[in-house]
């Protein structure tokens, strides 16, 4: 974390760019790559280095929105986003340890102002004052790029909250930073169960014996693991990645849990797929792939629609109460239902 490259200068000693053209998009959006993740995608190529790498298409992005899924606006105190009843999503740090270039809240990754103690209580007095809400979403950034103790007053005071039954953190580090996965840090974090991580794993390349040996210390403290993938063009966009993908996940005991649709975000535009190619890859995946490792593919919609699940089309006839349907391997079978 002392050592993390934050200048296209730098990153040209490593990789052929035009630092001087990609000072224009890190200006604008910062760059910021550890080493770890920095040597991990030169030795893997494409699929990683574009996750971090700026690109002059961020800034010529006419189409997108700063802040595509209205977390500003459903915002009661800042940093809290209240959108669905029963649970918060709770911002509680800016950074990360890589800047993805995709991110949805690209708007507020690395030119942040610190999140102060103050703003904190502030989140926490609001989780108190609302009584329906059971599950808080810890996300950012990266949770994790807070220290150990700072982390542990957040959970605790959260904890004190006698309607919050769930608490889940957000975390890219298991995939980004794997080292930051101490075992005193998952000491702390089992004291607070139940506590879900989601991480997020977009490759099969990403799943390094060092991610896999954080993951263990995580599955071996007894913390149910999730992952949210994001479907990005050109990167995991095809059936066969994404299967050797969730099926290495499941076999670290990590359940894939969503596939995400592509935001609005400006500057990640180029980033999106067309819908019907992702149902296109969750309808290779059933049947194919254990049902386990088969996460909902959910398209987060703009203006705080909140996340709606994308199914493939299988009832493909409904006549005379008799329904058709298409299986996995595109036999139709007929259902009949009843009256
Ligand atoms: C994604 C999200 C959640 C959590 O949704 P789940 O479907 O329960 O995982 C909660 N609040 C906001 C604002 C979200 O974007
Ligand atoms: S780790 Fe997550 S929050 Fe951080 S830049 Fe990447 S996608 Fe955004």
């Amino acid at each position: 974390m002392q050592d993390m490259v934050e200048s296209p200068a730098e990153l040209a000693q490593y990789i052929n760019i035009d630092a001087e053209m990609l000072k224009i998009v890190t200006d604008k959006y910062p760059m910021r790559i550890n080493r770890y993740f920095l040597d991990l995608a030169i030795g893997t190529g494409a699929a990683l280095l574009r996750q971090i790498v700026p690109d002059m298409q961020e800034i010529a992005d006419p189409f997108g929105m700063i802040d595509p899924l209205g977390e500003d606006q459903d915002s009661p105190v800042p940093n809290i986003t209240h959108r669905y009843p029963d649970r918060v999503l709770f911002l509680i740090s800016h950074a990360c340890a890589v800047n993805c270039r995709f991110c949805t809240r690209k708007r507020k990754i690395g030119h942040w102002a610190p999140i102060t103690d103050h703003e904190i209580e502030r989140g926490i007095e609001y989780i108190r004052s609302d009584k329906r809400i059971s599950d808080v979403l810890i996300s950012g950034g990266d949770p994790l790029m807070l220290s150990d103790d700072r982390i542990d007053w957040i959970l605790a005071a959260i904890r004190r909250v006698s309607h919050v039954e769930t608490i889940r953190i957000g975390t890219r580090m298991p995939s980004t930073l794997p080292y930051r996965i101490t075992p005193e840090l998952v000491d702390r974090l089992k004291r607070y169960a139940p506590l879900f991580i989601n991480m997020h794993f977009n490759h099969p390349a990403e799943l390094t014996a060092q991610a896999c040996e954080a993951i263990s210390l995580l599955a071996d403290a007894g913390i149910p693991l999730g992952c949210q993938t994001v479907l990005l063009r050109g990167i995991n966009d095809d059936a066969e990645t994404l299967k050797r993908l969730f099926r290495l996940l499941l076999r670290n005991r990590v359940r894939p849990y969503y596939l995400l649709q592509g935001d609005l975000t400006q500057g990640a535009n180029h980033f999106r797929t067309r819908v019907e190619k992702g149902l296109d890859i969750m309808g290779k995946l059933r049947g194919d792939v254990t049902g386990m490792a088969v996460p909902h593919y959910v398209i987060d919609l703009p203006g705080g629609g909140g996340k709606v699940p994308l199914v493939p089309e299988y009832i493909v006839g409904d006549k005379d109460n008799v329904l058709e349907i298409r299986n996995y391997c595109g036999r139709i079978c007929s259902y009949p239902q009843v009256e």
